[in-house]
């Protein structure tokens, strides 16, 4: 019999994929982990019943959350990743030179399941000689670690589950006090076509913090519902709005390609649509 994996992340609509196989199934210590071989899409995982990334689109979320804070920093040589267990995040934030990345994930079993079932999304990063991998609460971390960081990206699930810490003022506060001078911070924050408090309540708990905090935005097709936006916060309120020639140049040093990332998408991801600008003036909850 056909089955079907469907996401519950909204009420009265939901999106299904057909598991054409089924390849890994597990209650793990901290969520329930599936993954599964659709079709059209590849490889899929599922955390609790809501797709966190697929073989077919991971490129253009991996990408955008990574280099453009990177690029817009222009100096980063430590950065920290919170979540990020299937390893796309470390394999694009490693293509960068001089690069240190230390990288906090809750559930050992993603890391070892999307090595084993989706080794194109590390790629080996894992086992690169600038990562430092921690098995911990990303919560805990930011609150207990002596380091600094230039660039902090929170590659996290949905706030339900272990992910909800990851979007409280106590943790946006904590990732305030471990970046550098110029740091950026980026986050993970939700669909605002079905997600609206999301960035209502991120702006509110976060921009207290930082001297500039705003949105990018990226689409995603298995994130459904248009845009996602990803949260921005810096310590330099002028980061957002480095010189595409400059960013072009660094860019052409490091060498490498990028299928959704380039520098003018960069520069044009902090456009927002009224829509997402408004939900920035309504109160928390
Ligand atoms: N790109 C995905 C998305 O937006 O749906 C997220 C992918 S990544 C798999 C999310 C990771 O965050 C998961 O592996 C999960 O275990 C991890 N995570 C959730 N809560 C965490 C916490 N408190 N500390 C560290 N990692 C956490």
């Amino acid at each position: 019999m056909t089955r079907w994996v469907s996401e519950s992340l909204y009420e009265g609509c939901h999106q299904s994929f057909r598991a054409d196989k089924i390849l890994y199934e597990e209650k793990t210590e901290h969520q329930e982990l599936i993954i599964f071989e659709n079709d059209y899409m590849g490889r899929m995982m599922t955390l609790d019943g809501i797709v966190q990334t697929t073989d077919r689109d991971e490129f253009m979320y991996h990408e955008m959350i990574s280099h453009v804070p990177i690029f817009a920093h222009g100096d980063a040589k430590n950065v920290l990743i919170i979540g990020g267990g299937d390893g796309g995040v470390l394999r694009e934030v490693l293509r960068h030179k001089n690069i240190q990345c230390t990288i906090v994930e809750i559930d050992a079993s993603v890391i070892d399941m999307s090595k084993e079932f989706f080794p194109n999304h590390s790629k080996g990063a894992f086992e690169h000689p600038n990562c430092n991998l921690v098995i911990g609460d990303g919560l805990k971390f930011v609150k207990e670690t002596k380091d600094r960081f230039d660039v902090i990206i929170v590659d996290s699930t949905d706030p339900i589950g272990p992910g909800q810490v990851l979007f409280t003022a106590d943790f946006y506060q904590d990732c305030s006090n471990i970046l550098s001078d110029k740091g950026i911070l980026v986050t993970q924050n939700g669909v605002p076509f079905y997600q609206a408090d999301e960035v209502t309540n991120t702006y509110i708990r976060m921009s207290p913090y930082f001297d500039y905090m705003s949105f990018y935005v990226v689409a995603v097709p298995t994130y459904v519902g248009g845009f996602m936006t990803l949260a921005w916060a810096s310590h330099n309120p002028d980061a957002h709005k480095r010189d595409v020639i400059d960013i072009r140049k660094d860019y052409e040093a490091e060498g490498f390609k990028t299928k959704y990332y380039t520098p003018e998408i960069h520069v044009a991801s902090f456009a927002l649509p009224p829509y997402i600008t408004e939900l920035m003036q309504g109160r928390d909850e």
